[in-house]
């Protein structure tokens, strides 16, 4: 029973560290667009999927919010998308932004967008490198998902190239999460 407890006590303690350690930049604190449709997303999911946006690097916050309104432009405007295509994003700046969020599917990996969350790291990473505070808000990110139960703890991490015909997401960051725990060849 002391031990229950105990366990209990120390769930909750790691679960407060997680959220205080991750500053995720919401959508209204970078002025996103209302999207145009929303699909519900399951919890307990057995995927995450690690991509990049191909497009600018931004290592400051306002250059950070000029790149997610120009790529929410493009995946709504040229694409017809209902929102912004990832669950969440990486900055530069070493925040993680909000895309379409918790248990909303994103539009990122056909065929693996009902099973998994997507989270695009901002920049090209043939060429920009992760840094570790990038890799650490991150993990950061995906700890948080286990403990809301958004994906199930035995989670495979995949690259998209895994799953899809493309370089995404830059071999510098593939290099990198094939060290993650996680991830599965
Ligand atoms: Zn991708």
């Amino acid at each position: 029973m002391i031990y229950i407890m105990q366990s209990q006590i120390l769930t909750v303690f790691l679960y407060l560290n997680v959220v205080q350690a991750l500053n995720i930049t919401s959508r209204s604190q970078w002025g996103a667009r209302t999207p145009t449709h929303k699909t519900a997303l399951a919890n307990g999911l057995p995927y995450v999927i690690i991509h990049h946006t191909t497009g600018s690097y931004c290592d400051t916050q306002a250059d950070c919010i000029k790149q997610m309104k120009s790529i929410q432009n493009y995946h709504m405007d040229s694409l017809g998308w209902d929102d912004i295509g990832y669950n969440f994003l990486i900055g530069g700046d070493d925040h993680v932004y909000e895309g379409r969020g918790w248990n909303n599917m994103g539009a990122h990996a056909a065929k693996w967008n009902e099973k998994s969350i997507g989270i695009s790291f901002i920049g090209n990473y043939n060429n920009d490198k992760p840094t570790s505070a990038q890799i650490s808000a991150t993990k950061d990110l995906i700890a948080q998902a286990v403990f809301r139960g958004q994906i199930d703890p035995n989670y495979i991490l995949y690259g998209h190239r895994q799953v899809s015909s493309t370089e995404c997401p830059g071999h510098n960051l593939y290099a990198e999460i094939m060290k993650w725990p996680n991830w599965k060849a």
